[in-house]
């Protein structure tokens, strides 16, 4: 796999299966601009540990033909809906891409592409960042060459101290108490199946963003998992979990695709975009876990440019676990029960990440 990843990664960086377009499709956004556990745009962010301002790039995304991913990784190509809808097969996997979105279905879990799929002449396309990053991490996150054994996990509780995070006024849940509470119960079951834990807080204490990605780094952490929960202003109804990792270089966030939002795409790489793949195939393995212990809703796996992933000498991930906004969803994560269940489906995305990485190691 590394040998023909890299011929196509090096056909992809030459041109020879990508052209270029100043006109990328937008697709249509999934209420980016309310909910309030964000990444907020770029210049508004405190970020204790950037070193430069970012460079804002709208200019051309290099596509690259989606049948030269397909056959990079031994999958089918077919048209359920010609020029509207395509599938990549094979024994292990389906996934479903529509022209002109960013929408994608990876083995029935919702996965957004950095940049929307497209058809020229005939032939589907996905950006070059996407099927390097986000493809590989997918499918064959250790082919980029940086797999390793995960050992030692950083948990992050998100927020804390004087920063509540998000808040649900009515029913008095704050994030910060269930963000830490969350990461707590993580850390025994990890420390219980023999994995070192090393945690960015364990009290109600404010740690500053940059900070929680150096205790990481120090700690030789092999994976970093920051843990959220969601608002959304003015709307009771938005429920359900999401994964994200950092955006990938020239890959503007998620959630900066919505009408009136700024493009926040970087020029330059940050430290933790060395491990994009694998932060992809671990956040993967824990979206996958998460909706099948808590039958959430949905809202798929992101990119954004989190400031405590950003800094990270490992693969990192921030997963927002539900909505406190939401009464039905509060309540849930409101009992011991729910939030067992987070942790222990988190835990369970994470021995899976590791076995992916730790098996591909052996080969
Ligand atoms: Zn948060």
């Amino acid at each position: 796999m590394f040998k023909h990843g890299l011929v196509f990664l090096m056909a992809a960086a030459s041109g020879v299966v990508a052209d270029v377009s100043a006109n990328p499709v937008r697709s249509s956004p999934t209420r980016p601009a309310t909910v309030i556990d964000q990444p907020k745009p770029v210049p508004a962010e405190k970020e204790e540990t950037k070193a430069a301002a970012p460079v804002a790039r709208k200019s051309a995304v290099k596509y690259v033909e989606i049948a030269e991913v397909s056959a990079l990784h031994g999958l089918e190509l077919s048209w359920p809906e010609p020029q509207r809808r395509l599938e990549l097969t094979n024994a292990e996997h389906r996934i479903e891409i529509e022209v002109g979105s960013r929408n994608m279905r990876v083995d029935g879990l919702r996965v957004f592409l950095g940049d929307p799929a497209r058809l020229v002449q005939g032939k589907a396309q996905v950006s070059q960042v996407d099927a390097e990053r986000l493809f590989m991490g997918l499918l064959a996150p250790v082919a980029m060459g940086k797999g390793r054994e995960l050992k030692v996990v950083a948990i992050d509780p998100g927020h804390g101290g004087p920063d509540t995070g998000t808040e649900n006024k009515a029913l008095g849940l704050r994030e910060k108490i269930f963000a830490l509470d969350v990461s707590l119960r993580l850390k025994r079951v990890l420390e219980a199946k023999g994995y070192r834990v090393v945690m960015t807080r364990e009290t109600d204490i404010d740690v500053g963003k940059g900070a929680r990605a150096i205790i990481a780094n120090q700690a030789g952490a092999d994976v970093f998992v920051s843990v959220h929960f969601n608002s959304v202003l003015n709307d009771t109804k938005t429920r359900g979990a999401e994964v994200f990792t950092f955006a990938p270089q020239f890959q503007r966030s998620t959630n900066a695709w919505g009408p009136g939002q700024p493009d926040d795409t970087e020029a330059l790489p940050a430290p933790v975009n060395r491990f994009d793949a694998l932060s992809v195939a671990c956040a993967h393995a824990i979206h996958g876990a998460l909706l099948k212990s808590l039958k959430a809703e949905d809202r798929g796996q992101k990119v954004g440019h989190w400031a405590v992933l950003r800094a990270l000498n490992c693969p990192g991930v921030l997963i927002e676990a539900g909505f406190l906004s939401n009464e039905a969803e509060g309540k849930l994560i409101a009992t011991p029960e729910y939030r067992r269940q987070i942790a222990e489906a988190i835990a369970e995305g994470l021995v899976a990440y590791g076995a992916k990485v730790a098996g591909a190691e052996k080969k």
